[in-house]
C-alpha cells in the first residue's frame, strides 16, 4: 500500500468520524473503496483543481419537457453541462439529444433501461451500455467517452465493462448530490450545491424527474451565484484535462 492511500484511508476514517451523514448517504461504500479506485483512475468522483470550474450533470433524460428548459437556462448563462442519458429515451426523444450537442454540452451514458446493476451478468451489463452507445451515435453520430451507472453502483465487473467500451466511469462529488429526484424543494437543492462549492465539483442533477420542476428553478439561482463567484461551467471531459493538485484531494476528503 503506497504512502498517498494509506493517508487517503486516514483522511476517510477522519471524514466518517468527523460526519456521519457520509455514512448514511452511502450505505454500501467501503473503507477502501474510493482511495483504491481513485488511485487506480479508474473512477472519477471529482477533479480537485484550483482552476475556478464546475462540471453540472443531468441524468436520466432525455425528456423533451425537463430538458428543454434546462438547456434554455444554460444558455442565459453560457454554462455547458454533461447529461447523462438513458438509451431507450435517446430513441424516444432523438432531438433533444442533437440539441444538447449542438448547444456545446456533452452527452454521457446511462445504461439503456436504468436497471439495477447488482447482480446483473456481465453480459447483460455489457448489453445495457452498448445499446446506449448505439442509441446516441444513430441519434447523433456521436460517440459518447463516459459512463455512469444509475444509483452510482460500481463493481469490478462493471468497471471492466465501461473500460472494454472505451467508457471512463463518472460518479459526483459527495457533498453535491442534490437528490432533487425526490423534489426536496428548490430551496434544498439551491442550498446543497452553494455550500461548501470547490473548484472541479461534479455536481449531480436530474433532467427527468415526475411532476417536477425544482431542478429548473434551482438553477435559476444557483448558476448566477455560482457565476458571480467567478466559477465557469464546463462538460465533465473539458473538466478532466484541468490539472489535479493532489493537496487539495486530500483536503476535499475531509472537507
Ligand atoms: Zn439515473
Amino acid at each position: 500500500m503506497s504512502k498517498y492511500t494509506r493517508l487517503l484511508i486516514l483522511m476517510f476514517t477522519i471524514a466518517f468520524s468527523l460526519n456521519p451523514h457520509l455514512t448514511s448517504a452511502h450505505p454500501t461504500f467501503h473503507l477502501k473503496d474510493r482511495a483504491y479506485y481513485e488511485e487506480r483512475g479508474d473512477i472519477v468522483w471529482e477533479v480537485p483543481t484550483e482552476d475556478k470550474c464546475i462540471a453540472l450533470t443531468f441524468d436520466d433524460g432525455p425528456d423533451h419537457r425537463q430538458t428543454a428548459q434546462i438547456l434554455d437556462v444554460l444558455d442565459q448563462y453560457n454554462a455547458k453541462a454533461t447529461f447523462f442519458v438513458v438509451g431507450e429515451r435517446v430513441e424516444r426523444y432523438p432531438e433533444i439529444v442533437q440539441m444538447q450537442l449542438a448547444r456545446g454540452h456533452e452527452v454521457g451514458n446511462h445504461s439503456y433501461r436504468h436497471p439495477l446493476f447488482r447482480g446483473m451478468s456481465k453480459g447483460n451489463m455489457q448489453n445495457e451500455l452498448s445499446k446506449t452507445q448505439q442509441a446516441i451515435f444513430q441519434a447523433t453520430g456521436y460517440k459518447s467517452v463516459l459512463f455512469r451507472p444509475p444509483g452510482g453502483f460500481y463493481n469490478e465487473a462493471l468497471i471492466n465493462v465501461s473500460k472494454q467500451n472505451d467508457l471512463k466511469f463518472i460518479l459526483w462529488s459527495w457533498h453535491q448530490d442534490t437528490k432533487d429526484w425526490k423534489a426536496p424543494g428548490v430551496d434544498k437543492i439551491v442550498k446543497r450545491v452553494l455550500t461548501g462549492t470547490r473548484s472541479g465539483d461534479i455536481v449531480l442533477m436530474h433532467d427527468f424527474v415526475a411532476n417536477s420542476t425544482q431542478t429548473i428553478e434551482a438553477l435559476k439561482q444557483i448558476l448566477p451565484e455560482l457565476k458571480k463567484q467567478g466559477y465557469s461551467f464546463v462538460t465533465v471531459s473539458e473538466l478532466l484535462t484541468h490539472k489535479v493538485t493532489p493537496d487539495l484531494q486530500l483536503k476535499k476528503v475531509i472537507h
